[in-house]
């Protein structure tokens, strides 16, 4: 009766906070690699002619996240909107700010997975296969590039590709990775055309879909692939290259493990030939590499099981195209995000549902300092200006970098609510909003028994 009257008083407690107890089956977590407010916002006006039809703009779970590493040691909302100056120089790296929304903790730009003295984090994807969980990353970069490499491995040299590719490899848990990394047809010397999947040698045995790999060319196996499902047996990757082979994934042959790297060495679409400065889709897409959401389907035939999945998502260009200040082409990727985010929601509720399902759709920072008025002297970022459905929003780079401006966040499923009571602080434009560390944080808390 007494254990009766506290299960009953826990109950009402979590009520009244509004806090889910329930752990989620599947994870699923959405970045679009540097895109702020105004990318989000430049987007909605091309696509619709209004903001507020994205389908995250109505999940339940709305607020901001700040984003900063420990190169910056804050974010200051009245810093920020006083001081542009200081929004364009106390910003986070890929690197750094994934490792904050993965393991909880801050670190300098550059680390992956490790804390400021290169200590081992513990990332969220690592904990949470050891609850029998599958793990997958998707990305329309390179595949070992910042963002999935910050959820999954450890580094501190976010540069050195071969060795990311290497350790994705042979390191991680992970049943599915997929994204950019060779084009079978560049002519460039081979240390270049190998860079991003570990170099010529590591690329052949994976190809061959090697269990044991020799990684110093002495003819002695040095490392195999993990074991994923607990039998005691390595589990190689199974390869596919072509857009038809991303789409003939289905759950009926679906391998134990799946590397999908489309034909090109580092990106899918942004950096295509052709006018950079034409309005979205003007210059035609390259039709062999698959889309964001056609991955995705791919990645979810694979990773679908009794025991669920975690899987990280990247629209990765965002952040490329707006270094580069091209804004058709940030358009255009924001768009593909727009797309994946819809097809990833169409997955849920047709195969899964919100009762076992967390989606968390966010940034991991903002580049490109985007505002509606061209010279930073006028005062604080406004809102790009509406010119209509179908029309280029007027909208400036003020800064070809990353900036440390607050990021959106959107979260909807079993859990979300969660995040709620972790958005504490006020932003004098933006409202509230919590830290990329809560991110972390709150999936932790979910799982803690
Ligand atoms: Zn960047």
């Amino acid at each position: 009766m007494k254990h009766f009257k506290l299960l009953v008083l826990i109950l009402i407690l979590g009520i009244l906070v509004g806090c889910s107890t329930k752990k989620p089956k599947n994870i699923i977590i959405m970045i679009s690699d540097g895109a702020g407010y105004n990318h989000i916002l430049a987007t909605d006006y091309y696509q619709y002619g209004e903001s507020g039809k994205q389908v995250y703009q109505s999940f339940p779970v709305q607020h901001f996240m700040s984003t900063y590493s420990t190169n910056a040691e804050e974010y200051d909302p009245q810093l920020a909107w006083n001081d542009t100056l200081y929004i364009d120089s106390k910003w986070t790296d890929s690197a750094a700010s994934a490792t904050a929304l993965s393991t909880g903790y801050k670190t300098k730009n550059g680390y992956l997975g490790l804390d400021p003295d290169k200590k081992k984090l513990q990332h969220f994807s690592e904990f949470i296969k050891s609850k029998g969980k599958k793990l997958g990353t998707v990305t329309t970069v390179v595949a070992c590039h910042g963002t999935p490499t910050g959820f999954t491995i450890h580094s501190a040299f976010r540069k050195d590709y071969p060795g990311l590719f290497q350790s994705m490899i042979l390191d991680s848990d992970l049943s599915v990775m997929m994204g950019a990394g060779l084009n079978d047809e560049d002519t460039m010397p081979d240390h270049k055309k190998y860079f991003y999947v570990g170099q010529k040698d590591f690329w052949q045995q994976v190809e061959q879909e090697a269990r044991d790999f020799d990684l110093d060319n002495d003819g002695v196996k040095d490392k195999s692939v993990s074991d994923i499902d607990g039998d005691g047996l390595p589990d190689a990757w199974k390869v596919i290259r072509e857009r038809q082979d991303f789409l003939n994934i289905s759950k009926d042959n679906a391998p134990k493990r799946l590397l999908g790297i489309f034909q090109n060495r580092a990106n899918a679409q942004y950096d295509r030939a052709g006018d950079k400065n034409a309005e979205p889709f003007e210059v035609p897409l390259r039709e062999e590499i698959p889309t964001l959401s056609e991955m995705t389907n791919a990645a979810f035939n694979v990773l679908d099981n009794d025991q669920g999945f975690w899987l990280m998502i990247e629209a990765g260009a965002v952040d490329k195209a707006s270094h580069a200040k091209w804004k058709g082409r940030t358009i255009e990727e924001q768009i593909e995000f727009n797309q994946a985010v819809e097809s990833v929601v169409r997955w849920i509720e047709e195969n899964s549902s919100w009762d076992e399902t967390l989606l968390i759709v966010t940034a991991d920072h903002e580049t490109g300092h985007i505002s509606g008025h061209s010279n930073m002297l006028k005062g604080p970022v406004v809102d790009v200006k509406n010119m209509g459905k179908g029309n280029m929003p007027e909208f400036y780079f003020l800064t070809s970098e990353h900036t440390n401006s607050l990021v959106p966040f959107y979260a909807k499923g079993v859990g979300a609510s969660n995040f709620t009571s972790k958005a504490s602080k006020d932003d004098p434009i933006h409202g509230k909003y919590m830290d990329s560390t809560d991110l972390a944080k709150t999936l932790f808390e979910l799982y803690r028994d």
